[in-house]
């Protein structure tokens, strides 16, 4: 049955229809606001009240233009009222947070009197994550096309003679293959990035033993830390047990880790330990390098977000390592931060609820 059929039945008319109306008006995320042929607001819905009507109090009563001051949505009210024309517009309110509207208006005879109602949808949230995907979608343009332009000049290079040049066709094919490998990186890490957004993956937490953990993935990393000096301390203890997807925090630890080793000084340390906070574990890792500058620390966990771009690409970085780990640590129910002492070093640490 249609809600106008459902509402014209005679006893739905006699006993309930007006209740249930405005109850219905209640329920909706839409704001609606309905004006008389004076343009005083004569209804108006929850919804409207919240977006509209905080710092003005009750809307019933007042001008449109003491509510919105917007001449677009006072021309389109009035030329509902007028000439029964529909309309449709954008809408943006400067309050302490910057909303943004579809507003669709249209006129309606209420009691043989003229008047309009807006329907106004809230589409702040829609265009923000709109823009986020634009954004994400120009950085991976932007970072692929590094190495690609890099591979193609080398390519032509060596087409062009420098394939008999026996002291240095090598090295070139070599600058290929890295660049070649960097866009390999990229694609795995926005892959993953993407399935872990889209919630595509499962997390099966355990009990698992964290020193253990830590050992191999300082296995792993050992020759990357000894190229450069590197000591990796496991300050946790070995009876210690945190709750968690093994895999998962496996590569969080990677990343973080590998960001110790890699933005550590020649010769530096990078620390793992654990405390118990309450009911969270904390497991942090400490470098002794140069740290991020308070600018920065707020913006590293975003895509592509690096604090000196070319020495992160140098140094083999796709940005989104640090991403990852704060989704990953978010599905855990968690949460990652950071602390650092510019010059002397810096601390990340994973937050997880713990198995009680
Ligand atoms: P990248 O692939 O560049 O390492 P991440 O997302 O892992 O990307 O890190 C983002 C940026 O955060 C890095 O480029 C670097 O500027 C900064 N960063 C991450 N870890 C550290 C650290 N331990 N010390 C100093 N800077 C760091």
């Amino acid at each position: 049955m249609t809600l106008v059929s459902w509402f014209s039945k005679k006893e739905t008319v006699e006993k309930t229809s007006l209740p249930v109306l405005s109850r219905l008006l209640g329920a909706m995320r839409e704001s609606v606001l309905v004006v008389g042929e004076d343009t005083r607001i004569v209804a108006s819905n929850d919804a409207a009240y919240n977006a509209f009507g905080r710092k003005n109090g009750a809307l019933e009563e007042k001008r449109l233009s003491e509510v919105i001051r917007d001449l677009s949505l006072h021309a389109a009210f009035r030329k509902a009222l007028e000439n029964g024309e529909f309309s449709d517009l954008k809408l943006e309110i400067l309050g302490t947070e910057k909303r943004r509207f579809d507003v669709h208006i249209a006129p309606i005879e209420l009691d043989a009197a003229k008047s309009a109602v807006g329907i106004f949808y809230d589409i702040t949230q829609i265009e923000h994550l709109e823009r986020v995907r634009q954004e994400f979608f120009s950085n991976i343009s932007h970072e692929l096309r590094t190495p690609l332009t890099s591979i193609l000049a080398f390519v032509e290079t060596l087409e062009d003679g420098a394939i008999e040049d026996e002291e240095n066709n090598r090295r070139f094919l070599s600058v290929i293959r890295r660049n070649a490998e960097r866009m390999h990186h990229l694609i795995d890490d926005i892959l993953e990035l993407s399935s872990i957004e889209s919630g595509n993956i499962e997390i099966n937490s355990k009990q698992l033993s964290l020193a253990s953990l830590v050992k191999e993935v300082f296995t792993n990393l050992s020759n990357k830390a000894e190229e450069r000096g590197i000591k990796l301390i496991n300050e946790v203890p070995d009876e210690t047990k945190v709750f968690a997807d093994a895999i998962r925090l496996e590569q969080m630890l990677t990343n973080l880790i590998d960001n110790a080793v890699k933005f550590n000084r020649e010769s530096g340390n990078v620390t793992v330990s654990y405390t118990r906070s309450g009911e969270k574990d904390l497991i942090s890792v400490g470098d002794t390098g140069e740290g991020i500058s308070g600018e920065h620390l707020q913006r590293i966990f975003e895509r592509f977000y690096r604090t000196d771009r070319a020495r992160s690409r140098e140094i083999g970085g796709t940005g989104l390592g640090l991403a990852i780990v704060k989704h990953l640590a978010r599905l855990h129910g968690g949460e990652i931060s950071v602390s650092s002492n510019p010059g002397k070093g810096s601390v990340f640490s994973i937050e997880l609820p713990a198995n009680q």
